[in-house]
């Protein structure tokens, strides 16, 4: 990772306080998650109560429902609400001058016990792995333990989603943790992590599956129609970090939006972060915390 990304210790409070924040935004979030509410109205209100905490998103609010792992993010017309039966993931960042937060929680709105384990499986995977949490692990210990507690309650973890670093400004980077058992002996050390067990009643695959809402700018590059480029400066200020079409749909008109991203992505100026599907269409549940791995011990910011 770049220097200036890395995790440095001066800057402990602000990556405490993202986590202190994303913590409180999640268990409100959670308290919104009930039968009958709109996908929408609960990002929309997640997001101001991050505001209104002092933090800004280091991603957009997600809420994925059922066989969707991830990355289900309302548009400003979505008018999906929760419904009874529904395992809903919530998923969500926050940034305190590019310290970052990332932590997610599993809603089930039903009274099957099957269902009920599954929510219980991704919960019990990060438990034990935060116990055993310490300066100089491997990460296959970590991978190995997740595997071991989601398969001896019956469920399996997804495969390709993994727990990974985070640097400033930076939600995804160096070392990718495993949600299965691995050799590597790569040590964790003097660096901030986020561990996202998923578990599933399906093979343990995601697809991507529909379309994005949303994206991220790695880097600028010059566009010359005006309208783009007058969305583009609004880009610009989410610094590198995701944000949703639904944060330009506020600023602009839905269409004005729309030709833009899709400007953007054909310019190869975009990521796109299209909603994730378990591909055998298994119930997926997620919990993750991020963790700080420092020489006096562990934190974990988000609890
Ligand atoms: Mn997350
Ligand atoms: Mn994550």
């Amino acid at each position: 990772m770049p220097e200036e990304e890395k995790f440095r210790i001066e800057d402990i409070e602000k990556w405490k306080r993202a986590g202190r924040i994303g913590a409180e935004a999640r268990e409100y979030g959670k308290s919104l998650m009930k039968e009958g509410a709109a996908l929408a109205d609960i990002a929309e209100k997640i997001e101001a109560k991050v505001a209104q905490l002092g933090g800004t998103m280091a991603f957009p609010a997600q809420i994925s429902r059922n066989y969707l792992a991830a990355h289900y993010c309302p548009d400003i017309e979505d008018k999906t609400i929760l419904e009874n039966g529904d395992m809903a993931k919530l998923d969500l960042g926050v940034s305190i001058d590019g310290c970052i937060s990332d932590t997610a929680c599993t809603v089930y709105l039903g009274d099957d016990t099957a269902m009920k384990n599954l929510v219980e499986a991704s919960l019990a995977a990060l438990e034990n792995v935060s116990k055993m949490m310490r300066d100089g692990i491997e990460i296959g210990k970590i991978g190995t333990e997740i595997q071991r507690t989601i398969t001896s309650m019956g469920f399996s973890p997804i495969r390709n989603l993994s727990g990974h670093g985070l640097g400033k400004f930076s939600i995804h980077c160096d070392p990718s943790i495993p949600n299965f058992a691995t050799t590597s002996k790569n040590l964790l050390s003097n660096q901030a992590i986020a561990i996202e067990p998923f578990a599933t009643t399906g093979t343990g695959i995601v697809v991507d599956s529909g379309t994005a809402n949303v994206f991220s700018m790695p880097h600028k590059k010059p566009v010359r129609d005006a309208i783009t480029r007058k969305v583009l400066a609004q880009i610009e200020e989410y610094n590198g970090l995701p944000f949703a079409r639904r944060w330009l749909e506020k600023k602009f008109s839905r269409a004005e939006a729309a030709f833009a991203l899709r400007n953007l992505i054909k310019n190869d100026v975009l990521v796109e972060y299209p909603p994730l599907a378990e591909v055998s269409k298994g119930m997926v549940s997620q919990a993750e915390h991020t963790f700080l791995i420092i020489k006096d011990g562990v934190i974990i910011t988000t609890l």
